[in-house]
């Protein structure tokens, strides 16, 4: 897809400068005796080092899953993000 926001397309990595490509990461939280894990969630990832930046719409989901996650009583959760 031929994008009009140019400018976002090629980032930068902050921590080698490598070139930011969008996909897919799986993430893991520590909260108190729990831990959760939420997978297919969409992210900047760099080609370099491979660290995984959250994009800023999805850290308000994320965050909204992480409280519902508080709530059960199971040591690990595991779940998928779902967009929309
Ligand atoms: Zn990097």
């Amino acid at each position: 897809m031929a994008g009009k926001r140019e400018k976002n397309k090629f980032k930068k990595c902050p921590l080698c400068g490598g070139e930011m490509n969008d996909g897919i990461t799986t993430l893991s939280f520590l909260m108190g005796e729990k831990v959760a894990i939420i997978k297919n969630v969409p992210a900047e990832i760099c080609s370099d080092c491979g660290e995984a930046y959250m994009k800023s719409h999805v850290t308000g989901k994320v965050e909204t899953l992480l409280d519902r996650i508080e709530e059960l009583h199971s040591e690990v959760s595991i779940i998928y993000y779902e967009a929309a």
